[in-house]
Formats: structure tokens, C-alpha cells, sequence
């Protein structure tokens, strides 16, 4: 079998963190099986379209290094399907069920449904259409929606059970009675999300639907349109759902939930993607960095998890260091001139400033608060052990010595301060914390802080002396 699989967003405003994976899952199947993987906006929601949204959603895929293939269909090369383009093929489709007697024109005004919702709300009912116009003969429906406005509906069978298999969540069954008359075709003309999605589904030729959970109740209705239109329907898989800390679903309230929120504070999208693809499947050991290129070698629909991940965002900064940490050291430098403004930074030392900040760096936009301690002028030591440490007796022996060394010297770099240092050492005989401490806190005022070494050969010859000096 051919695979093909897609990502489906709506354009409702930006790319969600929870869709974004739901993106990665489908990528890494396509790939793994060499198969095709699309894009397919599903805007034929025209009261919820949001000015900018599609621009924002391919921009947030193109970032994190998501790419899509063309369709089967070979409608927009390079682009994604838009179903705002393709009503014509739905309306082909709700006719056939209409000759068919496997949908219905419903005539029933806002307010009449409005009430029947409050009704049955009253009694503590989920809303479902009470099949007021289920048999209304289609000649008769004909003449009417000459002049009435109206809307098509499913004819969702009144007895009996569906049952299918999900990839993830396994058997499922669901009475009919549960399921309701949904709306295909809107008053404004335009499909529902349900008839759109598996019109295109069908023609896209897709294989392996992978979408999130909350979508898992709307499948009785999708296989009965496949079933009425005597179509193979795919496969499904429905995806855990993310979760707060508090485990109830992620919501804005508790934190971020854009792809850009993140991006814009600094997390890498590798790593942003490797923490999301832990969200919902595991590699059945206990290995957490993956390249894209592993995932896609082990990528499986097996692995994936039925119960709801909890979004870590402690875990997310630790995986976020680790990728930091990977990057080969120019790539490091570029990405982090990127963060910065570089006012006030020696730029032929700005290389070794980012080199000592890379070890204890949790997102990029840490840098330019961590580089203070380079560009500061003055500083305090406002820390009392610092102060105790900087006014002992064996300080001075240490600074002074360190200053004379120093001075003979050409070029002070980190190789050099360590040469220095063990000479010190072996001629003061002070050593561990009280040898090296009073350089740090006079170079800093810090009691910690980056390796020394790129901090003295930062400074330089000049401004170490000007710093040690002042403290003895
Ligand atoms: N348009 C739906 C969404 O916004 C797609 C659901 C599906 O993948 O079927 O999530």
C-alpha cells in the first residue's frame, strides 16, 4: 500500500504545539514508509478565519523543519490544498447522498434548534438534532430550498452500532443512537469539517490518518460517509492528548501553547520537536535524543501511547540544553549572534564570552543576561562569603603574584592563566578554593560562574591587572 498521510490544520490563528506534533507523527510515518506527506488547509470554516493565520502556520512548519510533500493529485505543486478551492467537489458528493437518501435537507431555523439545545440541556442531554426533517420527500425538499434556507444533514442510521479499529486506542464501539445528524453542508453554502475531511481524505488517497484524540468521537460519522459513499475508508490513529502539570488538557491559561512562543523564547526547533515526539510515543527503551533522521529509522504507530502526556517544561529545558551543548561550536556562535545585541562586546572576543556560556545555557535568549558579567563596568561583591574570601591574607599573596606573572606575559589566554595559576600555587602554596576563588570574585564578583579560563583571556592583560588590582 502506498502511504500517504496529512497534517489538516484549520487557520484559526497560529500553529499549537499539541498540532505541531500532530504534524511531526505524520511526517515521520510518511518518511519512514517513503510515502507522501500534505498539507491541507481545512478553512472552509469562514466565521473562524483569522487574517494571516495560513501565512503564520506554513512559516511556523518551514521553522521547525517540517516539509510537505505535493498530493496525489498534483493540484498545487509547491503548495498546500486549500478546501476553500475544492467546494465544488464536496457539493458533488452531498448530491449523490441527497439522490441517495443518505442525507437531507434540514429547514429548521436557528432559533427552533436553539431551543431544542436548551432542552435538552435542561435535562442533561449532549445536543443531538431530533430528525424533525429526516423525512421530508427529496422532491419536496427540492421545491423548498427554492426558497427556504437550509442545510444538509448525515442520515445517521436510528439503530444498530458501529465498530472499528484504532491504531492506538484499539476496538471501539459506538452506538448509532449516540451519534448525531450532523450538518454537512451549512446554510452559507460551504461543508462542515466533517464532509470536507473525508471528501478529501478519499481523493488525497490517504492511507493513515493521524490526528489528535479529540477527534476520536467525530469517526462514527466519517466511516458512515465512507460507507455511504462506497469508499475504502483509511486508517486511523488518534493521538494522546497533551496535558498540564495538573493533567487537565493544555490550555493557554497554564502557559504557552504556540510553536512561535516558543521559538521566540529561545528554544531550539530540534529540540523543541525531539520533546515533542516523547509526548505521546516512546522508542520502547530508554533513549531520549533523537535526531530527525533516527526518528524517521523508528518512527512506528505501535509505540504510540493511549494515555495523555503531561507538556514538562522542565523537561523541555533540559532537552533544550542538550541541544545547545550538540552544536558544533560555529554553528553555536551563529545561531547565538542571532540573541544578542552586541553592544558594549569586544567583538573579536565575543567567540570566547558564547564558548563560556555554552555549558550552562537552557534557551538561547539566556545569553544576552548571562554576557552582563562580560560588559558589566563595575560591580559590587554584595555575596559575604565572597567578601570574606577576597579580604583573607592569602588573597593578597595570590593577586599580587597573579598581577606580577601576568604582567611578564604577552598574551593572556586560558592556557596561560592555568600555566600561571600552577606557578602560583607551587610558589605560595595556597591552593583549591582559596587559590582560585579570589580571581573570580575580583575578575567578577561572583562566587560562580563560567570556566575561568574564558574569562581571564576575555579580559585580557590590561583589565585582569585593573580588576586584581583593586583588591589588594
Ligand atoms: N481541521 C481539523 C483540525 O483542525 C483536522 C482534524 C483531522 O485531522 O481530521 O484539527
Amino acid at each position: 500500500m502506498d502511504i500517504v498521510t496529512r497534517f489538516a490544520p484549520s487557520p484559526t490563528g497560529y500553529l499549537h504545539v499539541g498540532g505541531l506534533r500532530t504534524a511531526l507523527y505524520n511526517y515521520l510515518y510518511a518518511r519512514k514508509n517513503k510515502g507522501k506527506f500534505i498539507l491541507r488547509i481545512e478553512d472552509t470554516d469562514r466565521t473562524r478565519y483569522q487574517e494571516g493565520a495560513v501565512e503564520n502556520l506554513l512559516n511556523s512548519l518551514k521553522l521547525m523543519g517540517i516539509e510537505y510533500d505535493s498530493g496525489p493529485e498534483k493540484e498545487d505543486e509547491n503548495g498546500p490544498y486549500f478546501q476553500s478551492k475544492r467546494t465544488d467537489l464536496y457539493n458533488k458528493e452531498v448530491d449523490k447522498l441527497l439522490k441517495d437518501g443518505k442525507a437531507y435537507r434540514c429547514f429548521c431555523t436557528s432559533e427552533r434548534l436553539g431551543k431544542l439545545h436548551e432542552e435538552q440541556i435542561k435535562n442533561g442531554k449532549d445536543f443531538k438534532y431530533d430528525g424533525k426533517c429526516r423525512n421530508i420527500s427529496l422532491e419536496k425538499s427540492e421545491e423548498r430550498a427554492k426558497t427556504e434556507p437550509f442545510t444538509i444533514r448525515l442520515k445517521v442510521p436510528e439503530s444498530g452500532q458501529i465498530k472499528f479499529k484504532d491504531k492506538v486506542r484499539g476496538k471501539v464501539k459506538i452506538d448509532y443512537s449516540q451519534v448525531n445528524d450532523q450538518i454537512l453542508i451549512k446554510s452559507d453554502g460551504f461543508p462542515t469539517y466533517h464532509l470536507a475531511n473525508v471528501v478529501d481524505d478519499h481523493y488525497m488517497k490517504i492511507s493513515h490518518v493521524i490526528r489528535g484524540e479529540e477527534w476520536l468521537s467525530s469517526l462514527p460519522k466519517h466511516l458512515l460517509l465512507y460507507h455511504y459513499l462506497d469508499w475504502k475508508p483509511p486508517k486511523f490513529a488518534h493521538l494522546p492528548l497533551l496535558l498540564n502539570e495538573d493533567r487537565s488538557k493544555l490550555s493557554k491559561r497554564q502557559g504557552d501553547v504556540a510553536v512561535k512562543d516558543y521559538l521566540n523564547k529561545g528554544y531550539l526547533p530540534a529540540a523543541l520537536l525531539n520533546f515533542l515526539v516523547l509526548l505521546g510515543w516512546n522508542p520502547g527503551d530508554n533513549r531520549e535524543i533523537f535526531s530527525l533522521k533516527q526518528l524517521i529509522n523508528e518512527f512506528t504507530l505501535e509505540r504510540i501511547n493511549k494515555s495523555g502526556s503531561v507538556f514538562d517544561i522542565k523537561k523541555l529545558d533540559w532537552m533544550n540544553g542538550q541541544y545547545i551543548r550538540k552544536l558544533d561550536d560555529d554553528s553555536y556562535f551563529e545561531e547565538a549572534r542571532k540573541w544578542i545585541d552586541v553592544k558594549n562586546i569586544k567583538e573579536d572576543k565575543l567567540n570566547i564570552a558564547l564558548k563560556s556560556l555554552k555549558p550552562r545555557l537552557i534557551k538561547m535568549t539566556d545569553i544576552q543576561e548571562k554576557l552582563k558579567l562580560f560588559t558589566q563596568k563595575k560591580f559590587k561583591i554584595v555575596n559575604e562569603d565572597a567578601k570574606k574570601i577576597i579580604s583573607m591574607n592569602s588573597t593578597k599573596v595570590v593577586l599580587k603574584s597573579y598581577i606580577q606573572k601576568i604582567n611578564s606575559t604577552d598574551r593572556l589566554t586560558g592556557k596561560v592563566f592555568q600555566k600561571i595559576m600552577n606557578e602560583i600555587q607551587k610558589e605560595t602554596g595556597v591552593k583549591g578554593k582559596n587559590l582560585w576563588m579570589p580571581i573570580r570574585i575580583a575578575l567578577t564578583g561572583e562566587m560562580h560562574g563560567p570556566e575561568l579560563d574564558y574569562i581571564v583571556e576575555y579580559f585580557g592583560k590590561e583589565e585582569n591587572i585593573k580588576r586584581v588590582r583593586k583588591h589588594i
